[in-house]
């Protein structure tokens, strides 16, 4: 069965652009919904590390949809794009949302019009 998976990404929790909402609790509110399969909070995505994670989640996996909460879409796309290609993983199902200086309401709000943009599309 194909898994579709949310991950947040905060520029290493410092960045004031994140600090306005809860972090844990957008999180929270998308799992209380059953909105996706799993969810995962990562510090700092276009790191080397972050490579790596995505690399290592992402490589022969069963993932259909990876939504990614964080800075601006196209920049995730240029920045995640060496790991989507050595993991073999098809950048298409990569779907980004800009939840930088959101409230929590508004950074789950922004998310679930992702989810429901990328079902209806
Ligand atoms: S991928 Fe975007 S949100 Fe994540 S740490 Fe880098 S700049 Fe910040």
């Amino acid at each position: 069965m194909t898994k579709k998976g949310l991950l947040l990404c905060v520029c290493q929790g410092t960045c004031p652009s994140f600090h306005k909402m809860d972090v844990f609790e957008v999180l929270n509110q998308i799992r209380r919904e059953k909105l996706v399969d799993f969810v995962a909070l990562h510090p700092q995505l276009c790191a080397e590390d972050g490579d790596e994670y995505l690399k290592t989640l992402l490589k022969n996996s069963d993932i259909s949809e990876l939504y990614v909460a964080g800075c601006d879409p196209t920049m995730q796309k240029k920045m995640y794009r060496d790991a989507f290609e050595q993991a073999q993983f098809d950048k298409e199902k990569h779907f980004g949302v800009d939840i930088r200086n959101m409230t929590t309401e508004q950074a789950v709000e922004a998310i679930k019009k992702l989810l429901a943009d990328v079902v209806n599309q």
